[in-house]
């Protein structure tokens, strides 16, 4: 059986934060933690999804983002105070404001300090959107997962989910294309399709170019006899 793909999952609504936070930012770097929650199946982790981001105290520049002495310690504290399981404090994003996303040396070596004897994830954007994603483990030694798919979970309510199911099949009708013959193959449309076609035609709704195109064969072969 198939196993299904792992990812990293964000959040929408930690997804919209991150963006205005981003587009504040403006042509700045800036950088977030992030609390990572683990969905599995069983005993088997099948994605990593992050639910909140939290912006810190930091100075910021085009190239690089310093943060605040204390920033860590200060949300550490504040999630503690909320009963937040710091422990899950395991994601760090920042975003590189106009250039391509890419792991710097600086960024290689913060994934390193990232080091808390099981994993984190990394995560570095950019004002454009893009997403690069990375996740390294720390026990038994070092690794980097790079490259790991990463998507924006919308989670739906069974009720919502159902409604808009509904919608999708009272409205979107699901039909076979019609051939497309490369090698003049009358034959490859049904006489109905045919019909449909002239019809089309005759009423003008198609040129006679799209006919000629949907229906694969030119109506000047019948005149010239073919080429
Ligand atoms: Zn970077």
């Amino acid at each position: 059986m198939k196993q299904p793909e792992f990812m990293i999952l964000i959040d929408n609504q930690a997804y919209t934060k991150l963006r205005h936070f981003i587009e504040l930012s403006n042509h700045d770097e800036i950088s977030f933690l992030g609390l990572i929650d683990e969905i599995k199946d069983g005993d088997q982790i099948q994605a990593l999804l992050v639910s909140d981001i939290y912006l810190l105290d930091q100075t910021v520049t085009p190239i690089e983002t310093t943060l605040a002495n204390k920033a860590v310690a200060d949300l550490m504290i504040e999630l503690a105070s909320t009963s937040i399981d710091v422990s899950r404090l395991k994601c760090w994003i920042h975003s590189h404001a106009d250039m391509k996303v890419f792991w710097s040396v600086t960024d290689d070596d913060c994934c390193s300090t990232l080091a808390n004897g099981s994993y984190s994830v990394s995560i570095v954007t950019n004002s454009r959107g893009d997403i690069l994603s990375r996740i390294d483990v720390y026990q038994p030694c070092h690794m980097t997962l790079d490259k790991v798919a990463t998507r924006i979970h919308y989670p739906l309510s069974s009720e919502i989910s159902e409604l808009y199911t509904t919608e999708f099949q009272s409205k979107v009708k699901r039909s076979k294309p019609l051939p497309r013959s490369k090698d003049r193959n009358k034959a490859a449309l049904t006489l109905d399709d045919q019909n449909e076609l002239e019809q089309a035609l005759d009423q003008g709704y198609i040129n006679i170019y799209e006919y000629q195109e949907l229906a694969g064969f030119s109506v000047f072969d019948d005149v010239c006899g073919g080429a």
